[in-house]
């Protein structure tokens, strides 16, 4: 296979990898972008955007293109390619179908992916009535009555968001209590807008062109079958990171999430209980014999890996904040390629 020598690689094509692709590339970097296959991320399954700075509003995948255009403008490399396998070690490789390239330093941005129930209709649905984020779609639900299926603090961040549009949230959860935290369960079971369906799992989202109710199969104690004229359906069972293939190559948490040296240090804080982050990094490094180097707050475990956007992040998710973090990890790259070539 041809071995292409490249100074950086960028892995995704949705906000935060195309951020970084144009402040790397304005840099004189001359970033490839592996933007995956199909390209752009979350962005390409949502319709209007009406909260990404600088557009009242645009569609997902118009902004996904615009975005390519101002990386492709400046040099980036655009690849609509998935990578199949990554070796980081002192030189990094990173490999797709037909090419291994060879790079000083790479930036992941793969994202992460809304977990779904499963069912066909909510597929055929989603864009038209099925959403995965409230503070994307809420606002085209002003007035209407809304689903949010789950329990766990997703759930009820959504259902929340949800009460500032709709006149009516119903919570759809599967167990007789919630997982969310007790102060986010407390703010929701308290607003008069919201109402929950306890022991209850959606086995069918109806409607043609757009979402007319949900079936319900309701265990209380016997199994009833239930029908709940609805005009929207917020799934928020979770999210996963778009992360597998660098599962044993950096550094994860347990549920994924790429570590960079800003939530490692959260982790690091927290179990031991307020100590100065920068007092203790050597330390750290000391005894545990790893590489962490608190200055490039988007570093991954390995040095010259850099990690951002909703691969990170599963607090904030938003295009904006992908966007943002993106540009911080191509800030804190180039300045580790100076830094390094000294
Ligand atoms: P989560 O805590 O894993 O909760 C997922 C919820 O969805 C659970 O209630 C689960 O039911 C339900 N569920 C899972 N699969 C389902 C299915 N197939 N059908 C129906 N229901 C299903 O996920 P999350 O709420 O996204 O939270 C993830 C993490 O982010 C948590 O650590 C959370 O605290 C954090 N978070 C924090 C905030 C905040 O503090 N502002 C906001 C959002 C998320 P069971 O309970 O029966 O398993």
């Amino acid at each position: 296979m041809t071995v292409i020598q490249n100074k950086i690689a960028i892995i995704g094509g949705g906000p935060a990898g195309l951020s970084a692709a144009i402040y790397t590339s304005r840099a004189g970097l001359q970033p490839v972008v592996f933007a995956g296959s199909p390209p752009g991320g979350q962005l390409m399954l949502t319709s209007e955007v009406e909260n990404f700075p600088g557009y009242q509003t645009i569609l997902g995948s118009e902004l996904v293109t615009t975005l390519r255009k101002q990386a492709g403008a400046f040099g980036a490399e655009i690849v609509d390619e998935n990578i199949t396998s990554v070796k980081f070690s002192k030189k990094h490789t990173v490999t797709t179908a037909k090419k291994i390239y060879s790079l000083r330093s790479v930036i992941i941005a793969t994202g992460a992916q809304a977990l779904w129930l499963g069912l066909d209709s909510e597929t055929r649905l989603r864009g038209k009535g099925v959403s995965a984020c409230a503070t994307c779609d809420g606002f085209f639900f002003r007035d209407k009555k809304v689903a949010v299926v789950g329990g766990g603090d997703s759930a009820m961040e959504e259902a929340q968001t949800l009460t500032k549009f709709a006149k009516k949230v119903i919570i759809i959860h599967r167990r007789d209590s919630f997982r969310a935290s007790k102060i986010m369960q407390d703010r929701v079971l308290n607003n008069p807008k919201t109402e929950v369906i306890w022991n209850a799992s959606v086995t069918e989202i109806l409607g043609e062109q757009k979402v007319e109710g949900v079936m319900l199969k309701i265990q209380n104690p016997k199994s009833t079958i239930q029908k709940l004229e609805v005009d929207g359906v917020f799934v928020a069972i979770g999210h996963k990171p778009d992360t597998a293939i660098f599962d044993g190559k950096i550094q994860l948490d347990e549920k994924g999430y790429i570590l960079t040296s800003a939530t490692k240090a959260i982790a690091i804080v927290k179990l031991l209980n307020g100590i100065k982050v920068a007092d203790i990094e050597k330390q750290f490094n000391n005894v545990t014999g790893e590489q962490w180097n608190m200055s490039y707050q988007t570093m991954t475990s390995v040095p010259g890996i850099f990690a951002a956007g909703d691969c990170v992040d599963h607090t904030y998710r938003q295009a904006g904040t992908a966007a943002g973090m993106g540009i911080a990890a191509a800030l804190d790259a180039e300045k580790w390629l100076e830094e390094v070539s000294q």
